[in-house]
């Protein structure tokens, strides 16, 4: 199929994209790497009046290793911020994540920037951001305001940005120290949109005792689903080495690997508890409920080995 008549615009520059942007109003879309939204206008989906495209906005192609976290631009394709060293120093969970979202060929296209806006509850880096308590910037002609995520995603495919507004960049809070993270999923084949996936973020104290635990879900309701789990697995005390639990959970009133394996099981029950998944051609609810609760255990677990592997080092 053949997308509707719209405008073309091609600005070349922010200041440019925004005047355009306001001007069009509700009429107006932006357009970044199209991996989406062309889709989208082939089968007639939307129809915007004017498509703003944006990917001669080179000042927006940047990738910066802020104080605190990394800041990624609108034009910086899921390619270029996957490979940036920088960015995975500062922050692991979006290499992870980034590993698992489509082919390499639509991450050659395809931006983190579009890919929040869009905010699909089956992709990937939108659960990234509402794990890590990331936000999105958007501008207007005299207006810039950065939205928490967990403001940011207001439905499946709708976020805060609203017409005539550019997101310019998303800010992703940087790893902590004794901290690790995991994003474990499964798609029918490698590529392919999450059936069901989890990320993971776990926080030890020096002591190797768990002091934080949260997952988030994708594919498991209309919006990234954020669990915290700390009361679960608070004040255990794993020895975890290479992923594999060797020793005791002193905050459970138990003790041996066998309380810190139920601590984390509960937790990935809990995480399983709070999903809303919906049965579509693709799998039933309650198969991704089922895969939510397994993944969420291996996140869990991975996150928190990693987390002990950086407590490691730092000894
Ligand atoms: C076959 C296939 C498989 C895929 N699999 C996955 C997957 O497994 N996981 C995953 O996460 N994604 C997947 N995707 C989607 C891909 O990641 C897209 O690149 C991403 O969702 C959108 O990024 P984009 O730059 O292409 O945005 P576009 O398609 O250009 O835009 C998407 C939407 O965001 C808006 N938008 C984009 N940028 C801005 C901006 N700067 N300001 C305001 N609005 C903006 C657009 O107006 C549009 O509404 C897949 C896509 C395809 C085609």
């Amino acid at each position: 199929m053949k997308p509707p008549p719209f405008e073309y615009h091609a600005p070349r520059s922010v200041a440019e994209a925004m005047e355009v942007l306001a001007a069009a109003g509700p009429e107006g879309k932006v357009l970044a790497g199209g991996q989406s939204l062309i889709p989208l206008l082939n089968m007639r989906l939307v129809a915007p009046g004017h498509l703003v495209d944006v990917n001669r906005l080179t000042e927006l192609d940047t990738v910066e290793a802020e104080p605190g976290g990394v800041r990624v631009g609108a034009l910086a394709r899921h390619a270029r911020v996957e490979r940036s060293a920088g960015a995975a120093a500062a922050q692991p969970l979006l290499r992870q994540a980034l590993r698992l979202v489509a082919h390499p060929v639509i991450r050659n296209r395809g931006t983190v920037v579009g890919s929040l806006v869009h905010a699909d509850p089956a992709a990937e880096l939108p659960a990234v951001l509402a794990l890590l308590g990331g936000s999105v910037r958007l501008a207007r002609p005299g207006a810039v305001r950065d939205v928490p995520a967990a403001g940011f995603f207001t439905g499946p495919l709708e976020s805060a940005a609203e017409p005539g507004e550019l997101a310019v960049s998303a800010f992703f809070p940087a790893l902590g120290p004794r901290c690790g993270t995991a994003f474990h999923e499964v798609a029918r084949r490698h590529g392919d949109y999450a059936l069901a996936g989890v990320a993971a973020l776990v926080s030890l104290d020096d002591g190797l005792r768990v002091t934080a635990a949260r997952a988030v879900c994708v594919s498991a309701g209309p919006v990234p689903v954020v669990v915290d789990v700390t009361g679960h697995v608070a004040g255990t005390s794993p020895a975890v080495v290479s992923g594999a639990a060797v020793s005791g959970a002193a905050g459970t009133g138990t003790s041996g690997a066998g309380a810190f394996a139920d601590g984390w099981a509960a937790a990935a029950r809990a995480v399983a508890g709070r999903v809303e998944p919906e049965d579509d051609i693709h799998a039933s609810a309650a198969y991704r409920r089922h895969l939510t609760c397994v993944l969420a255990e291996r996140a869990l677990r991975e996150a928190a080995a990693s987390a002990a592997d950086d407590v490691g080092t730092r000894r």
